[in-house]
């Protein structure tokens, strides 16, 4: 690809309107744009980010058996009414009326639809556990929508949904999510803490947030700092496992302004190890047995008895983490994006001088991309006239976590790689290929 031919709109200086720096990088290389108030157009180069995101998020789910479903963005008032919600949901939920005078929405979250699918369908205890999710946009009329993508109205959510027969199994699905949250954040480049939470309007008694650390978060935090040092690696799916691995975490103070005691913080946390500070919530985990099952009748025959169905329900933000990413990854000083690979609009970016006279070092930044496509690497081509400077500088906003520049001197096979905050190096193309494809195996 050509940057003259992408839809790329960048400007030159830091857009005023914009106070964190997610907001101000995403404005800067044109990955969103504002439609109206809190909601927002994605352009490619944001749009590939965030369906990256995705697809990391689809395959964790799906590692710890979650099946994928997809539920409208409209629903129906009738549902909400069974579970009491549509008087308790407020000023937030965005209401709308048909043509026939029905009441309507725009879904600010899934419970009462998954838990009607379910009670349409599923009427045994051999059936469960079932564990589904969407990923789908949703609204919420937020009073203050700000920092761009990351408090918006319409948002873009993982939202998933577990029925088990009783606490016990509810806890292991429960504890499934736990896991896979924990991997996904990783594959992303973050590290997410789990912290217990207070549950909101979802409602119920148990739950987690997961949490990044940033200056601009809006969650207040207060942690044991060694709850960064748990490993969650190599953890077998099993209920045994999962337990453990919840106690690991869970033998650590980590909560939210919410649940926040400072008698029971500085009790429980020796001062060396206590950590007060912000952060971005990520994604968010609930357990709240038959609060939705009982007043809807979300019912399976188990030996003769009707048992409510035991729910969870487990929602990352994919469209607020292009977002965190950025808060996590952006170096505004140098003005450098470093994208983890898994994540990253290219892979490569291939930065040629290209002069009124001279064009061959375009034939070769041609050939290079040939290359790339075969080994399905990413690359795009700076086809511009630009100084080789400017260019490097509009891709470390960018963020390709590798460039390769073919200045004055570029010989035929042997070319400058560098990592887009790292140093030159002069490698063969096969290595070049060899390099970042290894980073994206890992
Ligand atoms: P918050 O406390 O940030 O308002 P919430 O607790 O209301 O979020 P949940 O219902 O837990 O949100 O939604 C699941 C996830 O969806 C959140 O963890 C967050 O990542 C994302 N999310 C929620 N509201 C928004 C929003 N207005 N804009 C972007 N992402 C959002
Ligand atoms: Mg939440």
């Amino acid at each position: 690809m050509y940057i003259s031919k992408s839809f790329i709109p960048i400007l030159k200086n830091n857009p005023t309107e914009a106070k964190i720096k997610s907001h101000q990088l995403m404005l800067r290389v044109g990955m969103i744009k504002q439609s109206s108030s809190g909601i927002y157009s994605w352009l490619p180069l944001g749009f590939k980010v965030m369906k990256k995101i995705e697809q990391v998020v689809r395959e964790e789910q799906d590692r710890v058996g979650v099946q994928e479903i997809l539920m409208p963005t409209i629903q129906s008032a009738e549902i909400w009414k069974e579970s009491g919600r549509y008087q308790d949901y407020g000023e937030e939920m965005l209401r709308i009326k048909d043509r026939q005078n029905r009441e309507m929405l725009y879904g600010p979250t899934n419970e009462e639809l998954i838990t009607e699918i379910f009670r349409s369908s599923i009427k045994s205890y051999k059936s469960l556990p079932q564990l589904l999710y969407h990923i789908q946009w949703k609204f919420r009329d937020e009073l203050r929508p700000r920092f761009g993508i990351m408090r918006c109205r319409e948002f873009y959510m993982k939202d998933a949904y577990s029925f088990d027969l009783n606490d016990d199994e509810a806890q292991f699905s429960y504890n499934k999510f736990f896991l896979a949250y924990l991997k996904t954040f990783k594959r992303l480049g973050l590290t997410a803490i789990p912290m217990a939470a207070d549950t909101g309007p979802i409602g119920g008694n148990l739950s987690h947030e997961f949490i990044i650390l940033a200056e601009t978060g809006e969650s207040k935090i207060y942690t044991d700092k060694r709850i960064f040092e748990v490993k969650s690696d190599d953890i077998k799916i099993e209920k045994k496992s999962l337990t453990d691995l919840r106690k690991r975490y869970e033998q650590y103070y980590a909560v939210t302004d919410e649940k926040f005691n400072e008698i029971e913080f500085n009790k429980n946390v020796l001062e060396k190890n206590r950590l007060k500070t912000k952060g971005i919530e990520v994604g968010h985990i609930f357990y709240f047995g038959d609060k939705y099952s009982k007043p809807m009748d979300a019912s399976v025959d188990f030996q003769g008895n009707k048992e409510f169905v035991k729910m969870g329900s487990y929602g990352i933000g994919v469209s607020r983490l292009v977002g965190a990413i950025i808060e996590a990854k952006y170096d505004d000083k140098k003005e450098i994006m470093k994208w983890p690979i898994s994540v990253a609009p290219f892979d490569c970016a291939i930065i040629p001088l290209i002069t009124k006279n001279d064009n061959s070092n375009l034939e070769k930044a041609n050939m290079i991309l040939k290359k790339f496509n075969l080994n399905k690497i990413q690359g795009i081509i700076d086809d511009t006239e630009e100084n080789i400077s400017s260019k490097i500088k509009k891709f470390n906003l960018i963020g390709a976590p590798y460039q390769i520049i073919l200045g004055k001197k570029s010989e035929e096979n042997i070319f400058e790689f560098k990592e887009v905050d790292g140093d030159s190096q002069n490698l063969s193309l096969e290595k070049i290929i060899e390099i970042i494809n290894n980073k994206k195996r890992n």
